[in-house]
Order: structure tokens, then C-alpha cells, then sequence
């Protein structure tokens, strides 16, 4: 008989995350953790089920740019796939983001929502990009006290009812630079009579095109040039007619991967919108937009990490070499476990910083936690990010040339997550944020922070990581005061390598600790193995002085 090899396959995917429901144990309540959660084995059920079942099925299906109709009418409408359609419908009936503002467990909603987040995301194709744009809008809108602009918009971003339901997109990237978006060259005129604007000009990335509504930068005339003399603005695409704002689609980019995402290059030619704040400091006032999406990017990359290693451990249990299933190999299941400490510290650090947020929106964080989550939010972001890539590349490999091969569905989640680096701030550009946010006294914050963390942790066993934890954050924050006296350049240099020293030194602490609590609440010791081989990686990448 030929030789059949039986494909991994997936069970419910909450059922299924040790990590996720011993988290989840320590940080809700009991009685929350009951209230949530069915919603969260409804999700894993669909993402482990029908929605992952849908998504292979739809891989060949690509969004549709038509710019006219058969009579030579300009219409530029977008299709999404039937696995976006059913996207949203599932986000949308499980609230995946109505649910952290329903506020019903009080900052811990905002964990809720991320957990549902880290579910849906690997079975749907980056659909959590436009989620994570309309939750980051909800957030920038309310932030903004615009009475007006809440009123007319924030219930559709934050709804249940499909029918009313409204995603936003962001348009920041110009040209002339995505990182430097204090060049953007779209200009703002005010709309004679009335205290609309109207914006000319080019947006050269644009994601989710589809929406109906956007938040955008331009410059209002006389402003002055950079980033001060940008406005944030908001518009709605079409007009009640469903004709489009004076917007022009010219083409869908053709990207490596989140092939399912509509990412446009527009042009503006007279588009009305609308002031959000003052005329001045949009890059400022989008600002809750981007620490939103940051979040959700950290999400995404420990979502698709956790996928990547679901379908690795299973195919293991189902591949055999050299007389017995690749799950007996000793080499195999080291380099798999190495992968899942990856993903557990990650994990953790993400999950972290979702508490934090939570707590800034219920306005409960005192001064040094809304500055610890001001320097984290971008280290976050910028480790995990790496993190996710390094990971799907070693999930690839660990199913040899099925890895390789587009029709098992792999593929992807390689392309997708290398594009979690790049957007809403690269890893350079957000390792000079980190050293922004850190300023004159966030090192305090830093070690007052690691040494809390750690503070209950009595386990002999993981003395070891701990010591490694501290020294690579004392080793980090040391070399960043000692540079600062060689100026700028110097410190510019070596800002990579040291907000990747305190993101993964962070990511080790909050490992310890949850491994203390798994020994203590579930005799379990699986977290602790993660925290020693995660401590065994690379942590402290800083380099003093790289001549000697
Ligand atoms: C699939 C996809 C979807 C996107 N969707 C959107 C969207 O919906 N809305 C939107 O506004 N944008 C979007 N973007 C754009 C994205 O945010 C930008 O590509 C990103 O911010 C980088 O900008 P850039 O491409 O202009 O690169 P550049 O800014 O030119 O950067 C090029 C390189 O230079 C490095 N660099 C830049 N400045 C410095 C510095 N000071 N020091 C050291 N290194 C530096 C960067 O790290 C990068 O490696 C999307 C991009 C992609 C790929």
C-alpha cells in the first residue's frame, strides 16, 4: 500500500493552550474566568474548526481592485474573500473589540479582548488589522473628547450589530516615509462656510481599504513643516450615496504576504473631512491609535506563534523518520521546546502589556505604570515582532519540504508575520522611541519594575534565570549611561540592541513569575522549563564597546 502521510490537525484552540488558561487562572478572579470563559471555547472552538477549515479553503482568494464599470464610470470598489466576510461577521457577534469597551470585568476587560483577539487572529488572515485600526480609532476618538465625532462614530466602531458596524482604517504612510511621517505632504484647506477641510494628496500605504471610515494626517495651509504642523482628521469614505469621498483607489499593493488585507496607495482630491483635536499635533494626538495597534501587533505575534507550534506538535505525533514518529526524537522535540519558550516569554510580555492598557483606560495606572507602559508598548511590540518571525521560519523547517510547500497552508505564516516587524514603527524606529520614552529617569521605573516581578519568586530552582534577568536590564541600562557621554550616534547605534535586551530581560521576569505561580497553584513545573530555556537564549544582546 503507498504510503499516505496524515496532515496535522487542530482541536480546540483554547482547550487546547496550556499557556493561555494558566494565565488567564492567574490574573482573572474565579468567578471572571467562569463569566468568559464560554466566549473564549466558543472562539476556540471556530478557530481550531470552521474558521481555520474556511481559511484553507480560501487560500487562493485575493481582494478585488475594479476602478470601472462597464459604462467607463470611476467606481474603485473592493471585494474581500469569503474568509474576511465571515471574518468579520464572527468578530463582530463575539465582540472581539466591543468587548473592551463593554467594560464588564473593569480593566481585565481588556484581557478579555485580547485573549479573544489571540484566538480569532490565526484563522482569519489578518483580519485583526482592521480590528486593531477600528479599536485603535474607538480609542483615539474617545481620547479626543470630540463630542460630535463620538457620537457619530465610536457606537459602530465598538457594536455587536453587524448592520451597523463601521471599521476604520489609518492613513499615516506618504512617499515620503512611513517613519517619518513629519514629511507628509497632504495639505488641509478649510472648506469656505463650513469647519470641514479638504485634503489633497497621496497616501502611499493604506490597509483595509474597505472601511467606512479613516483617521489621517495633513497639514493645514500656513502650518508650519514637520510633524507639529500635521492636524489629525477624520473622514467617512463614501458619502450616504455610497459614492466615494473624492478619493482615488490606484492599485492594491502586491505584498509577500497578508495577501488577504486590501493595502491601497490612494489619492486625495478634495476629501472631506473633519478636525479631530486642534489643527496642530496630529502626530501627537494619534498617538492612543498607534499604542492600540501595537498591542494588537504583540498579540498578533504571539497568536501566530502559538499556531505555528500547534500544527508543528501535532505533525510530530504524525510524521515518522527513522522508525518512529518525529515526536520520539529527542533533537526534534528540543528544538520545539526551545520555540515554545519563545512563544511563552512572548506570550507573556504581550499579555502583559494588555493588563497595563486595560488599567490606563480605567484610569487606574499611577504615574510610574503609565510611564512603564509608555516604555513598554514599543518594546513590546518590536520583540515579539522578532520574535514571531524568527519562530515561523523554524515552524517551517520543522515540517521539511511540506514547509515549503503553499498547498499545506504554511507558507503564510511566514509571510504574515514578517510583516509584523515592519508596520506601526519598525524596529529601529521603535527602539529609538524606547530610548525616547525611557528619557532622563526611566531606568528607575525599569529596575523598580523587574525587581517587583521577581520579588515573590522563592523557587531555588529558578535562581538561576532570575540572576540572568537582572544582570542583562542592570547590563542594558548601564551601557546606556555610560554611551550617553559619547553622544548621539553612539547612542543611536547600539538603541537596537539594547531595547532588545530589556524587552527579552522583561520577557524573562514575567516567565519566573508566572512559573512561580504555576508551581505553587498547579504543581505544574512546564513554565519554569520555559523560563530555563528561554534564559539560555540570547538575552543580553548589548555590546560595550565592539573594538575589544
Ligand atoms: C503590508 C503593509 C501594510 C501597511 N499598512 C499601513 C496603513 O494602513 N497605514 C499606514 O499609515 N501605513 C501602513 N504601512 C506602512 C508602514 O507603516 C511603513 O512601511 C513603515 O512605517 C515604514 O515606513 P517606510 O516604508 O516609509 O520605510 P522608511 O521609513 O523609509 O524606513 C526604511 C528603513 O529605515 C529605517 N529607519 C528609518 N528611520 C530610521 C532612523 N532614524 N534610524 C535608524 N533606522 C531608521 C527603518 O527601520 C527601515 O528599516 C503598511 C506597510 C505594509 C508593509
Amino acid at each position: 500500500m503507498t504510503f499516505q502521510q496524515a496532515p496535522p490537525t487542530l482541536g480546540n484552540q483554547y482547550h487546547d493552550d496550556r499557556v493561555l488558561r494558566s494565565y488567564l487562572r492567574r490574573v482573572l478572579p474565579v468567578d471572571g474566568l467562569q463569566e468568559i470563559e464560554p466566549s473564549l471555547i466558543e472562539m476556540g472552538r471556530l478557530a481550531g474548526g470552521e474558521l481555520y477549515q474556511l481559511q484553507l479553503a480560501d487560500r487562493l482568494n485575493e481582494p478585488r481592485l475594479t476602478q470601472w464599470d462597464a459604462w467607463g464610470n470611476r467606481i474603485d470598489k473592493i471585494e474581500v474573500t469569503p474568509l474576511w466576510r465571515e471574518a468579520e461577521r464572527v468578530a463582530v457577534k463575539h465582540g472581539v473589540v466591543a468587548t473592551a469597551y463593554e467594560h464588564q470585568h473593569g480593566s481585565l476587560s481588556r484581557v478579555h479582548q485580547c485573549a479573544l483577539a489571540y484566538l480569532f487572529t490565526p484563522s482569519t488572515d489578518i483580519y485583526s488589522c482592521p480590528l486593531a485600526m477600528t479599536d485603535g480609532a474607538a480609542r483615539t476618538l474617545i481620547a479626543s473628547q470630540n463630542a460630535a465625532l463620538i457620537e457619530r462614530a465610536v457606537p459602530h466602531l465598538i457594536t455587536r450589530d453587524q448592520s451597523e458596524f463601521w471599521t476604520a482604517g489609518q492613513w499615516m504612510t506618504e512617499l515620503t516615509g512611513g517613519s517619518d511621517v513629519g514629511l507628509s505632504e497632504t495639505v488641509a484647506k478649510p472648506e469656505p462656510g463650513s469647519r470641514d477641510f479638504r485634503l489633497y494628496g497621496r497616501k502611499w500605504f493604506t490597509s483595509a481599504i474597505g472601511s467606512q471610515i479613516a483617521l489621517t494626517l495633513a497639514r493645514p495651509q500656513g502650518n508650519p513643516p514637520g510633524g507639529r504642523g500635521l492636524a489629525l482628521f477624520y473622514l467617512e469614505i463614501c458619502d450616504e450615496y455610497g459614492q466615494l469621498n473624492h478619493i482615488e483607489i490606484n492599485r492594491l499593493k502586491d505584498k509577500l504576504g497578508t495577501r488577504k488585507v486590501p493595502t491601497a496607495e490612494l489619492t486625495l482630491n478634495g476629501t472631506r473631512a473633519e478636525l479631530v483635536m486642534g489643527p496642530t499635533d496630529g502626530v501627537r494626538n494619534i498617538t492612543p491609535l498607534l499604542n492600540i495597534t501595537r498591542l494588537w501587533n504583540g498579540i498578533s505575534s504571539v497568536a501566530l506563534m502559538r499556531r505555528g507550534l500547534a500544527l508543528a506538535l501535532d505533525y510530530a505525533g504524525r510524521r515518522n523518520a527513522f522508525g518512529a514518529p518525529l515526536s520520539e526524537k529527542p533533537l526534534h522535540m528540543d528544538t520545539l521546546a526551545s520555540l515554545q519558550a519563545e512563544f511563552e516569554a512572548a506570550f507573556h510580555f504581550a499579555f502583559h502589556t494588555a493588563e497595563l492598557t486595560g488599567r490606563s483606560e480605567t484610569s487606574e495606572l499611577d504615574e510610574t505604570d503609565a510611564r512603564l507602559l509608555r516604555i513598554l508598548t514599543p518594546v513590546m511590540k518590536l520583540t515579539t515582532a522578532k520574535q514571531a518571525v524568527t519562530v515561523a521560519s523554524e515552524v517551517l523547517e520543522s515540517f521539511g519540504g511540506a514547509g515549503y510547500v503553499e498547498d499545506t497552508g504554511l507558507p503564510g505564516l511566514l509571510r504574515d508575520s514578517q510583516l509584523l516587524p515592519i508596520w506601526e514603527g519598525t524596529t529601529n524606529v521603535l527602539s529609538l522611541d524606547t530610548l525616547r520614552a525611557i528619557g532622563t529617569d526611566g531606568d528607575r521605573v525599569l529596575e523598580s519594575t523587574l525587581t517587583s516581578i521577581l520579588n515573590d519568586v522563592r523557587d531555588a530552582s529558578l535562581g538561576g534565570p532570575i540572576r540572568l534577568a537582572l544582570a542583562a536590564l542592570n547590563h542594558a541600562l548601564s551601557w546606556l549611561k555610560e554611551v550617553q557621554t559619547k553622544g548621539d550616534a553612539a547612542v543611536e547605534a547600539g538603541a537596537r540592541r539594547f531595547a532588545l535586551t530589556v524587552g527579552r530581560a522583561m520577557e524573562l521576569a514575567l516567565l519566573i513569575r508566572h512559573a512561580q505561580w504555576s508551581i505553587d497553584h498547579e504543581n505544574d513545573t512546564r513554565t519554569a522549563a520555559a523560563a530555563h530555556r528561554f534564559a539560555h537564549s540570547v538575552i543580553d544582546l548589548v555590546v560595550d564597546d565592539f573594538s575589544k
